[in-house]
């Protein structure tokens, strides 16, 4: 059931500066200090997007500033949560 989403060119979007726990967003992992951010809202809400394309993505990570460029092939599909409740339990329901 999954949606494909397919980037291509050069995008420059604004990061997503209020996640909402449980809502489901598409992002990056800095390249400099590691944070996860998010750039869109997931399109589909559960987590079955599949990000695709050569696309590339300039963005500047809110935690540190660095800004990087980022492939549509390092997208990560994630669920905002609080950082306690997403270490404990992981993402075991993410059957592929
Ligand atoms: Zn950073």
């Amino acid at each position: 059931m999954g949606a494909e989403l397919e980037f291509r060119g050069l995008f420059k979007p604004p990061v997503v500066a209020h996640l909402v726990p449980g809502n489901w967003y598409l992002g990056f992992r800095c390249h400099a200090c590691y944070e996860t951010f998010a750039i869109m809202d997931e399109p589909t809400g559960d987590g079955e997007v599949e990000p695709m394309g050569d696309g590339l993505f300039e963005v500047a990570c809110p935690a540190c500033g660095s800004e990087n460029r980022y492939a549509a092939g390092d997208l990560l599909v994630f669920q905002s949560a609080s950082a306690m409740s997403d270490e404990f339990f992981g993402s075991g329901d993410a059957s592929a």
